[in-house]
């Protein structure tokens, strides 16, 4: 099987850089899988289950904002948060969940609903990473 370069940064740190067959993650078109030899395109990262396949296995974690530049043979990850299993505290995503669905079941006018709905989007990442 080809891989490709990938390359995921943080604000604070480089998340992962090795070489990968296929990474799948959420954007704002949809949940996308890609492979070596994709046409050159940039997305808009959305919440979600980030997943690299390896030559040896499959890595997890959550991925919830920024971009990604994919190139042929090579895929650039610049992301606001992203959190292996281990770093996610699932009593906090858990709270987070229910404090976001009720935040949006008693909205109001003053409510900010897409933040709202975002927070929900990461905590159901953080806590699906660990499923
Ligand atoms: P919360 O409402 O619990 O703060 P949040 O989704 O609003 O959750 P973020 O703004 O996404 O939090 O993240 C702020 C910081 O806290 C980031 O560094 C993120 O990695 C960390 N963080 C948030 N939730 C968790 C969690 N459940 N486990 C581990 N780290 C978390």
């Amino acid at each position: 099987m080809e891989e490709f370069k990938l390359r995921i940064v943080t604000p604070d740190r480089v998340f992962y850089e090795g070489d990968a067959e296929m990474v799948e993650f959420n954007t704002t078109e949809g949940e996308i899988g890609v492979l070596p030899g994709h046409i050159p395109m940039t997305v808009i990262i959305k919440p979600g289950i980030l997943r690299i396949t390896e030559k040896d296995g499959e890595k997890t974690a959550a991925l919830h904002s920024g971009f990604a530049e994919i190139l042929p043979d090579k895929i650039t990850i610049l992301a606001e948060i992203a959190e292996w299993p281990d770093e996610i505290d699932i009593e906090r995503a858990n709270a987070a969940k229910i404090r976001a669905e009720e935040r949006i079941r008693s909205h109001t006018q003053e409510t900010d609903l897409a933040r709202a709905e975002t927070a929900l989007q990461r905590a159901i990442a953080r806590i699906s990473v660990i499923k």
